[in-house]
């Protein structure tokens, strides 16, 4: 008897049993960083000789592992690795597929503390982020094994007379699974094990900056069990390879989790069919934010700036559903950034092995550039309210930022930075504060803080995004509870941790017997 799902509890580091784990687990994992990884496919390391490296953040010199690079003669290889593994993957019982997504979940709960620790060294996450992150890999697990037992009872359908009549639900084929860097184990892991619980062997090419964490989901499915040729393991650069993984006439589904640019150029690649393709491909894009709060006068202030500043600089602004902009009644402009600045003023930047420091770096050189390129268009467009600066130069950290009186048609309003930028911007009422909000290309979270039900109504109706909070932080997705997906160019609203989402992964046959 399988229970029913539940979300996994955080663990608490002010308790000094979970906090001398952590510590041991973060030795354990620097004692790990000479480690070089091959290619897994079809059950066995491959090694291409041609290496690249992932680094810590917060220590710019510090290799965290060094990795085989794929190219397209290991593309190919995978490919007909996950066609060949297919013929009887498709055949498994999806209670047994369910089984082995189960037992990745147990293997990732004993192995807890050392994903976290990974989730610290090399994506800078701080010790609550990375253990949120290693809580939701495990509901992904747990839910999506879940969910597949329900595809696979007797689905209803309006009986024809003279007629036995089914429909049932079959997987797709193999397809290629493009995580990103920012949720290096949560995201990799809902989307490579929706699709392998539903039937479909896949070609994970993990995010060049942290393929260490997405080779750790490699070993504990080989643990779980899970058949040769089902998962296989390629990094390599997107720039690269990608187009190649797109493009390729076997690749019958791309699950891709990033930016704007990145998803759209996939999906009208994918589009176009190649000689010997079978079939439409299906493209799952999820895509970037500018996610706003919005904060009328009647909202409780104190919660509405701490809303907005753990939903701004939580993980250094780098979540897709990160507060980007905040959006602010004209009666309490003054006093709410008054009171933003005094909070954001108490928030501690360093490397994240040390609990102490709530933000760690942002994630590359490259990331600290165009964050900071942003900072500049930022002084010219609004008034710096607090941060604008580097940190220590050991790491690419960042202070957390804040301007006011920016206008709503700012680039600092309008375009993804992904790094701790907040914009601020005077609403005249919360009409005009919804307009605001929803004038950008994307859609996907947001937030409303006020106590008046016709507003929230209001809100309800007519703030469009994927998914909206009320009175709350617009971070923090929890699985089963809000699934996640955006509208507009913030991708194709698949709802990750939803009902909905292994429909994605399968294709309903209609099958009627004449009696
Ligand atoms: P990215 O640059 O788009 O990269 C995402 C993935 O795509 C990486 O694995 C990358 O590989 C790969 N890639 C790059 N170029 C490619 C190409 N031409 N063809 C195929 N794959 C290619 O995004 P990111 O910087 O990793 O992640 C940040 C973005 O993700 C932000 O925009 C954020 O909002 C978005 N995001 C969205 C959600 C959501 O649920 N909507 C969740 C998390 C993040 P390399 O690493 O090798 O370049």
């Amino acid at each position: 008897m399988i229970s029913e799902f539940k979300n996994t509890t955080y663990l608490d580091f002010s308790q000094s049993a979970n906090k001398q784990a952590m510590e041991e687990a973060l030795k354990f994992v620097e004692s790990q960083f000479s480690r070089e990884y091959p290619l897994f496919i079809n059950g066995k390391d491959v090694k291409t000789g041609d290496l690249f490296k992932s680094y810590n953040p917060c220590e710019k010199t510090q290799t965290v592992g060094t990795f085989h690079k794929a190219g397209k003669k290991e593309v190919d290889m995978a490919m007909e690795a996950g066609w060949v593994a297919f013929e009887s993957w498709k055949n498994v019982d999806p209670k047994e597929r369910a089984i082995v997504l189960f037992k990745a979940a147990e293997i990732m709960r004993r192995r807890r503390h050392e994903l976290n620790a990974w989730m610290v060294l090399e994506a800078s996450k701080n010790w609550n982020e990375a253990d949120g992150e290693t809580a939701e890999a495990i509901d992904f697990l747990d839910f999506y094994g879940r969910e597949m037992l329900r595809y696979f009872e007797r689905q209803p359908i309006v009986p024809q007379p003279g007629e036995l009549n089914e429909l049932v639900y079959i997987p797709l084929g193999a397809g290629v699974v493009i995580p990103p860097w920012n949720f290096p184990l949560a995201i990799l892991t809902g989307m490579t094990c929706a699709a392998i619980v539903t039937g479909n062997p896949v070609l994970l090419k993990p995010a060049s900056d942290t393929p260490t964490i997405g080779y750790k989901l490699v070993e504990i499915f080989q643990e779980a069990g899970l058949p040769d040729g089902v998962l296989n393991y390629i990094p390599g650069s997107g720039g690269a390879i990608g187009d190649y993984l797109v493009t390729h006439p076997k690749t019958r589904f791309i699950a891709f989790t990033g930016s704007m640019e990145v998803g759209l150029r996939i999906n009208q690649l994918a589009a176009t069919p190649q000689k010997g393709q079978l079939w439409i491909k299906r493209v799952i894009a999820e895509m970037g934010g500018k996610d706003a709060i919005v904060v009328d006068d009647e909202a409780d202030l104190a919660s509405a700036v701490e809303g907005v500043a753990v939903g701004a600089f939580g993980f250094q602004g780098q979540k897709c559903s990160a507060c980007s902009r905040a959006i602010i009644h004209e009666k309490v402009y003054d006093e709410f950034v008054q009171r933003l600045a005094e909070r954001v003023r108490k928030i501690t930047v360093g490397p994240v092995v040390n609990p102490a420091n709530w933000m760690g770096a942002v994630m590359s050189a490259g990331a600290q550039e165009k964050i900071m390129s942003y900072i500049e268009i930022g002084k010219k467009e609004g008034k710096l309210v607090i941060g604008g600066e580097i940190g220590p130069d050991a790491g690419y950290f960042i202070k957390p930022t804040v301007f006011k009186d920016v206008p709503a048609t700012g680039r600092i309003s309008c375009e993804e930075i992904f790094g701790p930028v907040l914009a601020v911007t005077k609403a005249r009422d919360l009409d005009e504060a919804i307009e605001f909000a929803n004038a950008t290309d994307y859609g996907l979270t947001g937030a409303v803080y006020t106590r008046n039900r016709f507003k929230i109504e209001k809100a309800k109706r007519e703030f469009h995004c994927g998914n909206l909070y009320v009175n709350r932080k617009c971070t923090g997705a929890m699985v089963g509870g809000h699934p996640f997906g955006g509208f507009n160019m913030s991708g194709t609203d698949s709802k990750a941790g939803g009902r909905d989402y292994l429909l994605l992964f399968l294709q309903a046959k209609s099958i009627a017997e004449k009696l």
